[in-house]
């Protein structure tokens, strides 16, 4: 199955020079949906992965299922003020503006091994916050699975040393 057939280009969104590439419309697909987990929890089954950490909020749609499917707990990397206990953040730029993200103190367990998801990998800041966050708290990151990346925006240049994988890559497309 060809998943880029699956995935929107929506230029100008959420600003000028942008092609936001929509996942919706592979969310709504339920081949495709499937195929995007399964591939994903395949290569990871064998991993021992013990969490696995969703970044908002598409990283949710996608770590839910690949949790569930892997038999593992799931932990939400959210935008700042959306978690009601203790927290730890992570300030990061983003391809448009800058953010931060929140984990909650306690939501790791020192040691635990963890796969961190999220829909697409841009500039790699949102990633590599959430792997600050993850390693502040004690774990260890197994890898980032995307399913897209933009390789032509350096993401992973942002990530040395770690396992990323990503089911689809758009060359400046
Ligand atoms: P970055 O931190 O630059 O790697 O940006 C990744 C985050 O921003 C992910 O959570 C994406 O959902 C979102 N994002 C960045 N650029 C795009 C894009 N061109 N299309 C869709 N989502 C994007």
């Amino acid at each position: 199955m060809d998943l880029k057939e699956l995935i929107r280009d929506v230029p100008g969104f959420p600003k000028e020079g942008i092609i936001f590439k929509d996942i919706t419309t592979l969310t709504k697909d339920a081949a495709g949906f499937r195929e995007s987990v399964d591939r994903i929890v395949e290569r990871y089954a064998d991993a021992a992965v013990d969490l696995v950490v969703g970044i908002e909020a598409r990283g949710f749609i996608f770590g839910g299922a690949i949790a569930y499917q892997l038999g593992v707990g799931f932990v939400p990397a959210r935008k700042p003020g959306k978690l009601p206990a203790e927290t730890v953040r992570a300030e990061y730029e983003l391809e448009y503006g800058t953010d931060a993200i929140e984990m909650h103190k306690d939501a790791i367990t020192p040691g635990q091994r963890v796969l961190i998801v999220d829909d697409l990998l841009a500039t790699g800041g949102t990633a590599c916050a959430a792997a600050v966050l993850v390693e502040k708290l004690g774990g260890q990151v197994v890898a980032f699975a995307f399913l897209v990346d933009l390789p032509f925006l350096g993401g992973g240049g942002k990530l040395p040393g770690y396992e990323v994988f990503s089911l689809v890559a758009y060359e400046g497309e």
